[in-house]
């Protein structure tokens, strides 16, 4: 079964989305198989986010993602990594859509309330990364 890696940053968890966020994802039909809430810091986000680590907007970056827990979750189900893209809209707040996560929740394209992994393989980097051997 296909799995993902979903992150939801701190503004979902200062703003009290998590709930209604979790139920998206369950009322997909997609499962979620581990769970648990963390902080980050620099040196994690460095290797989470080293294909932005290099642009202007990253420290503001890693100053939002340190700024409070984070809940990381492995998803699991048919083509869940798009699934997951799907539902969670495109990382720009204008550009997602009405129905997606962002598009009904952000307005910022800095703070957009959760992190999904972009393909099959990376999914698996960042479940071990942030989940180790599971
Ligand atoms: N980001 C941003 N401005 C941009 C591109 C990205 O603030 O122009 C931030 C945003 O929080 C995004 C994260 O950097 O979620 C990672 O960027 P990526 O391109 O991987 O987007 P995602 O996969 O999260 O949609
Ligand atoms: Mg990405």
């Amino acid at each position: 079964m296909e799995r993902t890696y979903i992150m939801l940053k701190p503004d979902s968890v200062k703003r009290r989305l998590v709930g209604r966020i979790i139920s998206r994802i369950e009322d997909k039909g997609l499962n979620i198989t581990a769970m648990k809430m963390f902080k980050l810091d620099e040196k994690i986000l460095k290797e989470h986010y080293s294909h932005i680590a290099d642009q202007p907007f990253f420290p503001e970056i890693v100053k939002f993602m340190t700024s409070g827990p984070v809940i990381g979750m492995i998803v699991e189900g048919p083509s869940a990594v798009q699934q997951m893209r799907n539902i969670i809209g495109a990382t720009r707040c204008l550009d997602a859509d009405a129905g997606s996560i962002r598009g009904d929740f952000a307005f910022t394209n800095g703070e957009n309330l959760i992190h999904g992994s972009d393909t099959v393989e990376n999914a698996e980097i960042e479940i071990k990364r942030f989940f180790g051997k599971i």
